[in-house]
């Protein structure tokens, strides 16, 4: 920013803003030969059922690992892949590779009942998603059922009316979809209620303080008590300890994610732990 001030030009940037820039600069450019340099994966977070314990679901989770960056977190780089229009390729490859992975997970009878993927709030409102999703799966329609989407409040309602259209769209394909990060936005409820969505995740931030912050306890247990009313069920996510999970199954949550249950993982683990819930237990 600029300001003119009696012929004087001042600049605003601090050196903290054009470190930031300069980063996001490169960020976009290495991110430019990701895919192709096989940069990318999936990692896959279990998610159980409340009352059985059992890992009924799976988030898929994206992991970019540079040569000399390391790690980048996708919650730096997902907003520079929109910003510069990658977003649309690396969703893309998303698509297709964790649809080729429950492929495999099928052959191999462990496929979850639900694979969720996170869709970009800039995808997901930008309208031909169901096409390529119906594209993807034409070869194997009987994934339909054991796919669903997450989208963020906030992308939702960034354009209430595309996303309640390509909400329904969705669900005619069988597809399932969750609103993500639910609480952390500044969204009323009276949109919920618009969403044809199946189900709610309930944002960390309110689950990181179960249960011993009382105001917490209350806003999760109004967020279960809505949901059902709505007739959509809840997944509560960041869960870390037994202390959380007792509370948030004493509420009626009904599904729970987090690192108490498992941490993200490769494909081969997560079958793992379906395959060993399997086993019947002696006695
Ligand atoms: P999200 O979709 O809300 O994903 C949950 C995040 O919480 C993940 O972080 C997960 O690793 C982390 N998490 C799960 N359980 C726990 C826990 O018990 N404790 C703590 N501290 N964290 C937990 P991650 O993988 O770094 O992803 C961050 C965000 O980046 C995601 O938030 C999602 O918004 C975005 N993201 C990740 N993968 C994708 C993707 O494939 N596509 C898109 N569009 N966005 C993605
Ligand atoms: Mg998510
Ligand atoms: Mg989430
Ligand atoms: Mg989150």
């Amino acid at each position: 920013a600029v300001q003119h001030d009696g012929g004087n030009a001042v600049c605003f940037y601090t050196p903290e803003m054009a470190a930031a820039a300069t980063r996001r600069m490169m960020l976009t450019m290495h991110l430019n030969h990701a895919i192709e340099r096989n940069e990318m994966h999936l990692v896959y977070q279990p998610i159980v059922d409340g009352k059985t314990g059992r890992v009924v679901s799976a988030e898929a989770l994206l992991r970019w690992t540079h040569d000399t960056l390391g790690p980048v977190s996708p919650a730096e780089f997902i907003p520079v892949a929109e910003e510069s229009g990658l977003i649309v390729p690396l969703t893309d490859w998303i698509l297709s590779t964790a649809i080729g992975q429950m492929m495999r997970w099928n052959a191999e009878g462990v496929l979850p009942d639900r694979v969720f993927l996170n869709i970009s709030g800039q995808q997901f409102l930008r309208g031909n998603l169901t096409a390529r999703l119906g594209e993807l799966l034409s070869g194997c329609p009987e994934l339909r059922p054991h796919l669903g989407l997450e989208i963020t409040e906030q992308a939702a309602v960034r354009d209430l009316k595309v996303a309640i259209k390509t909400l329904g769209e969705l669900s005619a394909l069988g597809i399932q979809t969750a609103i993500d990060d639910f609480g952390s936005g500044y969204s009323s409820l009276s949109y919920v209620q618009q969403l044809p969505v199946a189900k709610l995740k309930i944002d960390r931030a309110f689950v990181i303080d179960v249960p011993t912050n009382p105001k917490s306890n209350a806003l999760v247990r109004a967020a279960v008590g809505m949901a059902h009313g709505l007739g959509l069920a809840t997944v509560a996510e960041g869960v870390e300890t037994e202390e959380q999970r007792k509370f948030l199954v004493s509420v009626g949550c009904d599904l729970l994610q987090g690192y108490f249950f498992g941490r993200p993982m490769t494909p081969e683990a997560l079958a793992e732990m379906i395959r060993q819930q399997r086993t019947p237990t002696a006695g």
